[in-house]
């Protein structure tokens, strides 16, 4: 049976996908060398920390000695090459992770430092940017910010007169988030973290890897970062975890964010995981094959919509530093079809009709298209879109490549029927 027909992809779109898939046979081979190292690397830390299935059961109230979980932190420190991590369900997203790594290790008159420009949105209300309640800024912590050159490089003229005496903390965000800036790789972060410690060596570097883990064989704490920091509903947790957030890093700064996170003198002892350790232990164990399928989706719709003669970010050859892909289509309408077909090619929800809709925190409507099973998991195939010029669409996941293919030629399909693309 074929299929793509069954499910409303004509023989020209078909045929049109397979032409951009067979142009990029080179490109899929340098993502699976990455896939195949990152899994071992997994799986290594894995046996190392003896994971068994005893590490699997659940524990309840204050989850003293909760082998899995303790035991699960350990391997992610091993992954990360830190000294420690924190790695918990009551973190309950990355601004929670990110928030909790930046108010346990910074105090009144400490001045926090981003060298990677403006923060992803939901961290302006943590710093204190945007006034809010119980921000860094009503604690007294002070925020300063360099811009990346317009080539997207690190200002380093600039980070050399922004530090000063009460520069406590740096902060590096690796991935664009939903800017239009290039995607920091790992190894101008430690290029620029070099740069940093030896200005002073006791500045705290913290790296939001976001989106960026397992996209490269390294990762910033690789090259010196104090601290990085994730959700477990994008690239680590590999789509089966069904909530958290982790923060890797060293001992000490570790330390202070387990004592914020529960309470001074309980930190990392406390902390029941009632039952979802083996979800995050597998889903971490599948990340680096879901990340490859989403980098294969995003390389495979820039090639696809740049050879239809959209702006695409980043562009079809450029590497890869992290898994979101922009698609610019100039019009409401290219943005809404993108999302439906997005929607439509979902496991979960295919038959719901997306809508561009007033969200909060936003300044026009917005159109989101996601099918997941897990709520908000942007590692899941999904794309949202605001209704404002340049009229892009930022899309991401795919915890298979067969689906982020499926997503992505049914998107182009519903622009053909549309009438905004001709084939
Ligand atoms: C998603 C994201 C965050 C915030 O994570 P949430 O889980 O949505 O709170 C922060 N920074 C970057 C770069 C992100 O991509």
């Amino acid at each position: 049976m074929d299929f793509y027909e069954e499910m409303g992809i004509s023989k020209k779109v078909q045929t049109f996908g397979i032409e951009i898939e067979q142009s990029l046979k080179e490109r899929f081979g340098t993502f699976d060398e990455i896939a195949e190292y990152n899994q071992l690397k997994v799986i290594n830390a894995m046996q190392e920390e003896r994971v068994s299935d005893v590490h699997f059961a659940a524990t309840s109230g204050y989850g003293y000695n909760d082998l899995g979980r303790d035991t699960l932190e350990r391997v992610y420190a091993r992954i990360f090459h830190t000294e420690d991590a924190l790695v918990r369900p009551q973190i309950v997203c990355g601004t929670h992770a990110l928030a909790l790594a930046l108010s346990s290790n910074l105090f009144p008159g400490d001045e926090l430092l981003s060298v990677s420009g403006k923060p992803y949105d939901t961290l302006e209300e943590v710093i204190g940017i945007r006034d809010s309640v119980g921000s860094l800024k009503e604690y007294g912590v002070s925020y300063s910010q360099v811009d990346l050159l317009p080539d997207g490089g690190f200002d380093l003229e600039g980070i050399k007169k922004a530090v000063n005496s009460n520069t406590k903390m740096v902060t590096i965000q690796r991935s664009k988030g939903y800017q239009t800036r290039k995607t920091l790789s790992p190894y101008d972060i430690g290029d620029v973290i070099r740069f940093i410690k030896e200005i002073r060596s006791d500045i705290l570097v913290m790296v939001d890897n976001c989106y960026g883990e397992f996209v490269q064989k390294h990762e910033p704490s690789d090259f010196g970062a104090d601290m990085v920091v994730g959700s477990l509903i994008k690239n680590p947790g590999g789509g089966l975890a069904p909530i958290g957030g982790y923060i890797a890093g060293t001992k000490a700064c570790i330390e202070r964010a387990a004592y914020r996170l529960t309470a001074p003198g309980l930190g990392k002892e406390v902390g029941a995981t009632l039952g979802i350790t083996q979800s995050l232990f597998q889903g971490l164990f599948m990340a680096p094959t879901v990340v490859n399928s989403a980098l294969k989706g995003a390389v495979f719709a820039a090639n696809l919509y740049e050879a239809l003669g959209f702006t695409v970010v980043p562009d079809g050859r450029e590497p890869r530093h992290d898994i979101i892909q922009a698609i610019e289509f100039g019009t409401p309408e290219g943005v809404i079809a993108f999302c439906k077909g997005i929607q439509a090619a979902a496991p979960v929800d295919s038959y719901v009709t997306p809508e561009p809709w007033a969200m909060p925190g936003y300044d026009s409507d917005v159109i989101m298209a996601a099918g997941a099973f897990v709520q908000g998991s942007s590692i899941e195939l999904s794309a949202d879109g605001p209704i404002k010029p340049p009229y892009a669409v930022y899309f991401q996941g795919g915890l298979t490549w067969y689906h982020a293919k499926l997503g992505i030629l049914m998107s182009l399909q519903k622009l053909v029927d549309a009438g905004i693309v001709k084939l």
